[in-house]
């Protein structure tokens, strides 16, 4: 009795204190009308003059300017309208006076990898980065966002929400978090739930399911979860979700307790690769974070050298991992290493810009890949493969790669961040020595040819006939390289 008594004096504070000292946002989906309504009010007492829309979300390094997204804005001061004094750039709505409340309609955007906003006929789409603005100064108060729920569709949010009768909130530590957690509402939901390392996860299906095997959808995920948990033994987040949305726009954003990933196809395995991907991200990327990226200035597209690091070497431990969790063979292994060394012989652009100069210039064009015609995926991902093999090859088989990337998750998760020089200095402290160094430094900061036979041959792998397989009379060496890789035989 007691405890029950106070328990509702503590929710009566809690929900009172929410209102006073929080950002809010309400939004409400208008499919008919092709857009949203949203409501910004400011915490009790606040005012602005100026209002922004982001002008790049995390994850897509390309400026979509989503200023240009907003339909209608208007502000308000106690209920007053303050009228709408002019802009500032293409992302800044400045107010004749104080404001504490802003209301406006954006219409539906996407960036290169996902939807910010989409509005289906039995589903919509929020990825709320691209979608809610924030007043200036206000970027590091805490928010809470309320969505207005469609009658008969179901919701899932990033962040568990609290539902309320005509709503579903999120509640969020700042604008950064509540912007890297989306929301799918609709009429079908595909939900499988599966708990790895004590902590609840979730597959939520959407889109066109005709032929899909949701079961195997989830069950894929659960294999990419426990090679995250098996490679840094814990898990970066509270729960996490893979937003599965079939059969629209085909690519996959990572976000911070969850990803949104489009599929093309019906197939777990086909799609495996995507999903361990954009998984990977929840550790490189979201927990391991360098400065640039830490906080998140939604106005200034950061320049960030290690994109590298960041997108390749994703791609090179989302292809570890699915080794490990046995969804592909060696050969499969081998011939997604091969194909990444081949894509960079093919394209004489490689020849002239770095890995680290296609990371920084991103930003000075589209398609959020890189600069200069190179792929920071493709060359990271060789990259990420080589400094593999250098570290096996100088430790005897004793260290990988896992050993940078856990040295790293260690140093920089809890919100701190990592420096330009700390990946090499933690690759450098396993490969020792002066020529080594300088090999690494050249394979990152300059153009010059990859050595890619130097140092396949330090795990007896040879090309044959354009596979790449396991050479005959491994030396003692090269088979104890070899099989840090692959197991024995
Ligand atoms: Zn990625």
């Amino acid at each position: 009795m007691v405890r029950a008594g106070l328990a509702l004096i503590l929710v009566g504070w809690a929900s009172f204190s929410l209102a006073a000292d929080r950002v809010e946002y309400t939004i409400q989906f208008d499919p008919l009308g092709n857009q949203v309504l949203v409501e910004m009010d400011l915490p009790e007492g606040e005012t602005a003059e100026k209002f922004w829309m982001s002008a790049w979300v995390p994850g897509d390094y390309e400026r979509f300017d989503y200023g240009k997204t907003v339909t209608a804005i208007s502000f308000f001061k106690d209920g007053e309208e303050v009228k709408l004094a002019g802009r500032d750039g293409v992302n800044g709505f400045v107010a004749e006076d104080k404001f504490d409340a802003v209301k406006y309609t954006v219409k539906p955007s996407r960036g290169n990898f996902s939807y910010n906003l989409f509005l289906g006929r039995d589903y919509a789409w929020l990825s709320p980065a691209g979608v809610l603005g924030f007043a200036e100064g206000g970027l590091a108060k805490p928010v809470s966002l309320t969505v207005k729920k469609i009658d008969g569709w179901k919701i899932h949010g990033a962040i568990e929400g609290r539902s309320t009768d005509s709503g579903y909130t999120l509640d969020a530590k700042n604008h950064e978090e509540i912007g890297d957690s989306p929301v799918v509402m609709g009429r079908n939901l595909a939900t499988v739930k599966f708990e790895v390392g004590g902590k609840p996860h979730f597959f939520v299906g959407f889109g066109n399911l005709a032929g899909v095997d949701v079961a195997a959808f989830g069950a894929m995920c659960q294999k990419a979860v426990e090679q995250g948990l098996k490679e840094f033994g814990d898990l970066p987040y509270p729960r996490y979700t893979f937003f599965g949305e079939f059969g629209n726009y085909p690519a996959g954003l990572e976000h911070g307790t969850s990803c949104r990933l489009g599929f093309w196809g019906t197939d777990a395995r086909q799609m495996s690769g995507l999903i361990f991907h954009e998984y990977v991200h929840a550790f490189n990327v979201k927990a391991i974070r360098p400065k640039e990226l830490r906080p998140i200035d939604p106005l200034n597209p950061p320049v960030v050298d290690s994109l590298w690091w960041l997108e390749g070497v994703t791609d090179y431990f989302s292809e570890v991992w699915r080794l490990r969790a046995g969804v592909i063979k060696n050969e499969e292994f081998l011939a997604e290493m091969r194909s990444a060394y081949e894509s960079t012989l093919r394209n004489p652009a490689y020849a002239k810009v770095s890995a680290a100069e296609s990371s920084r210039r991103v930003f000075e064009v589209r398609g959020s890949q890189g600069f200069g015609g190179v792929s920071y995926y493709t060359k990271g991902k060789v990259i990420g493969f080589i400094l593999d093999l250098m570290i096996r090859d100088a430790s005897e088989g004793k260290r990988t790669l896992s050993d940078t990337f856990r040295a790293l998750y260690k140093e920089t998760r809890d919100e701190v961040s990592y420096g330009r020089t700390m990946i090499l200095d933690l690759v450098r402290a396993d490969v020792p020595g002066e020529e080594r160094a300088e090999e690494l430094v050249k394979l990152i900061e300059t153009a010059e040819p990859v050595p890619w036979n130097a140092n396949l041959v330090k795990a007896g792998i040879v090309d044959r006939a354009g596979r790449l397989v396991k050479g005959s009379d491994l030396t003692v060496n090269q088979m104890v390289v070899w099989e840090s890789l692959f197991g024995k035989d």
